[in-house]
């Protein structure tokens, strides 16, 4: 039996749910239970929060797992990868008060920037060679601004009506995701069968989908 974690309720939940559906795998849906096990493959879902799923995945707890790059290579565990999904997708963007004069980067030396994605927005600032003070927030970063918390924030944007309804505009893409497909690295002769055929599957789903 292989254990996979999906995030419980979120932007992934329902994407990652329908292709393992797709990929022909049922198991009895309930977003009530901590985890389900499939009735015609050998594959036991647990649901977690997207934060902990990597990690999770990591020590073991669950073998593979469904999380966005974004969190991933946050996380530090982008080792981890084995499959982009094609799902989820959004980006990391900074973006400003849109009354700011904004002319590039540079503008954002010792400014203060509000984000959940310190080490992303980090390592993109730093090889701009700029120098601003980050303040790691949780959530509701696209507040910040306006409550005089930070200058600008660095957020994830899909179709960037949040930005424009919290009076901000996006000034910089920093880092592109979409969903991945995980896995341990160090699985058992068994599990890695099972996960070469749920890959498979996989495959067919996606070539069907082109
Ligand atoms: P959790 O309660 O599990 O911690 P969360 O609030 O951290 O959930 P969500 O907002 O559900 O996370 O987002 C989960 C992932 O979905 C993000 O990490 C990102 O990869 C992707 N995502 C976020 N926002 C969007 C969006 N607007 N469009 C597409 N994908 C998104
Ligand atoms: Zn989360």
């Amino acid at each position: 039996m292989l254990r996979i974690a999906i995030q419980k309720s979120g932007r992934l939940s329902e994407d990652s749910l329908k292709l393992i559906k797709e990929c022909g795998i049922s198991f009895i849906n309930s977003s009530l239970k901590l985890k389900t096990e499939s009735t015609n493959f050998p594959l036991e879902i647990l649901y977690l929060r997207d934060d902990d799923i990597p990690g999770y995945v990591a020590d073991g707890v669950a073998d593979i797992g469904i999380v966005g790059e974004n969190v991933l290579v946050e996380e530090g565990m982008q080792h981890l990868a084995v499959e982009q999904l094609g799902f989820s997708k959004c980006r990391l963007s900074l973006a400003v008060p849109k009354g700011d004069n904004y002319q590039d980067i540079s503008d954002l030396n010792g400014k203060n920037i509000a984000t959940s994605y310190p080490k992303l927005l980090q390592a993109y600032l730093s090889e701009k060679g700029v120098e601003a003070h980050i303040h790691t927030i949780s959530g509701s970063v696209e507040i910040a601004p306006s409550i005089g918390l930070a200058d600008a924030i660095c957020d994830i944007v899909s179709s960037g009506s949040t930005l424009i309804s919290n009076g901000l505009k996006e000034v910089e893409r920093v880092f592109k995701s979409q969903a991945v497909l995980i896995a341990n690295k160090e699985l058992s002769e068994e599990k890695r069968q099972i996960l070469e055929k749920l890959l498979f599957r996989i495959h067919a789903v996606q070539r069907a989908q082109r």
